[in-house]
């Protein structure tokens, strides 16, 4: 499965590799145009039907749809080494450090096994037990037992990734890096056209593009979007759900179970408002389930992309996953398959009208 497959692999931001790889290959049969850019972006066009009786593509210029969907995850960067052949870090993306104690990790290209180190609570003193432990005083221990071990095996600026292996539990499925190799296979799927392969053409020329180093600042989506210049754009996401406990009084950003998580306002942008109701209509007619992002929170490539030349209207699409930047999330396999049905829909029916103004 796709979306196991991607979740498993590491891909920290700024060394996208092995995930291009995967879904270079996934997509490779279903697409007319694949490549990719100087920093890393994958790119994977699928043209619109020719209409019947032409041989060739007017020089019209197409209508142009761009989805994209980033392929990096958060994780450490190696930044010292210290005399006992502890592995100093530094966070790549938003990690909560509260997080990182005990936690296992894979270091660099040879995927050195490493965990960092916590201290055990039998030893704790005081006020210890009140103090949340600063990412700065931890180390990835790699079992080396000096500096100079330490370095033979990994390098200064090579990354550290979690290492959590992708879980089916019933309807749900646990995995690390869901934010947002969840929203990359919803678009492999799309590309693919179901488990049939028929690779669905839509009514406008799809440029799909599996962005790099969102996490640190959406710095693949700006120039991608640049390069693409689309008429309108999605971007697909693996979102934060805050939904446990149920009996807290506040409205949570999204809900396990509850469909799609459409994006109104974030921290980001404004979600186009005629996409929205586009996808909404769609969802409405299907009986397809679907639900708001609570305005405000989280940021995605849509703050890249809507802000690129000549400003690009733009709506996320989102997964709702339970505890993303940490080692492990969990979403609802039931979301992801209504996430891949209603952007399919939603692109089936998506003309130039659905953004003309009065
Ligand atoms: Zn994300």
């Amino acid at each position: 499965m796709i979306l196991q497959e991607l979740s498993d692999a590491i891909g920290v931001s700024g060394h996208e590799d092995a995930v291009r790889k995967i879904i270079a290959e996934a997509v490779r049969d279903h697409v007319d145009e694949l490549r990719s850019d100087t920093i890393g972006n994958l790119f994977a066009v699928r043209l619109r039907p020719l209409p019947r009786g032409k041989k060739a593509r007017g020089a019209k210029r197409a209508f142009k749809v761009m989805i994209a969907a980033h392929m990096d995850e958060v994780g450490l960067m190696i930044t010292g080494f210290d005399a006992s052949g502890g592995l100093r870090f530094q966070p790549v993306g938003g990690i909560d450090d509260r997080v990182l104690p005990g936690k296992v990790l894979l270091v660099g290209p040879d995927k050195i096994p490493g965990v960092i180190g916590a201290k055990p609570v039998h030893l704790l003193k005081g006020d210890e037990w009140k103090q949340v432990v600063k990412i700065d005083s931890m180390v990835i221990d790699i079992g080396a037992s000096s500096k100079e071990e330490a370095e033979k095996l990994v390098k200064l600026g090579q990354v550290a990734a979690f290492t959590t292996h992708y879980n089916k539990v019933g309807r749900t499925a646990t995995g690390k890096a869901f934010d947002d190799r969840a929203g990359c296979a919803v678009l492999v799927e799309l590309l693919r056209g179901g488990p049939a392969g028929a690779g669905a053409r839509f009514p406008f020329d799809l440029h799909a593009v599996f962005t790099v180093q969102e996490e640190v600042g959406l710095r693949g989506a700006r120039v991608a979007a640049s390069a693409v210049e689309p008429d309108c754009a999605f971007v697909l996401e693996g979102t934060i759900c805050d939904d446990l406990p149920k009996d807290k009084d506040t409205s949570p950003t999204t809900e396990l179970g509850k469909g799609p998580a459409i994006s109104l306002m974030d921290r980001s942008a404004f979600a186009d408002r005629r996409l929205v109701d586009h996808l909404v209509a769609t969802a409405e007619k299907l009986g397809i389930p679907y639900q708001f992002k609570q305005p405000g929170v989280g940021g995605t490539d849509a703050g890249a992309i809507t802000r690129s030349k000549a400003g690009v209207p733009t709506v996320s699409v989102a997964v709702p996953c339970r505890y993303i930047h940490s080692p492990v999330a969990r979403l609802s396999l039931d979301d992801f398959d209504n996430t891949v049905r209603l952007m399919r829909e939603s692109l089936k029916r998506l003309t130039p009208d659905v953004l003309k103004r009065a």
